[in-house]
């Protein structure tokens, strides 16, 4: 899966989101303004509740990066290289480097969340 977007490098690992990330950014940003943030404060004109879920949308969105780059950050130091990584709806998919061929993926799920960069 290629990025639709390069974001630049972190940590000397370059960065890139597949135009699906889209898809969750606003399922959890209209899923908080449309629904438990009215309901839970109704007193509120509905630009605040689009403020806080694009806010939240923001910070899971940088978690998951921050996610990613801690993968790809050991791999690089139990000597697996690793070319990039791409953000996608479910998660991340990190790029081995040309040592290592295959291509793993994680996910912000737990049971996705494992890393799987053995060779
Ligand atoms: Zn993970």
């Amino acid at each position: 899966m290629d990025a639709t977007l390069s974001l630049g490098r972190v940590a000397g690992i370059r960065v890139g989101v597949h135009w699906s990330v889209l898809v969750i950014f606003v399922l959890v940003a209209a899923g908080l303004s449309e629904g438990p943030l009215p309901d839970a404060h109704g007193e509120h004109p509905i630009w605040a509740y689009w403020s806080v879920g694009l806010a939240t949308a923001a910070v899971f969105f940088v978690s998951l990066v921050a996610h990613e780059i801690s993968h790809a950050v050991v791999a690089g130091r139990n000597g697996v290289p690793v070319d990039g990584i791409t953000l996608w709806l479910l998660g991340g998919i990190a790029r081995l480097g040309a040592k290592h061929h295959r291509r793993t993926r994680s996910c912000a799920s737990p049971e996705w969340g494992r890393w799987s960069a053995r060779s």
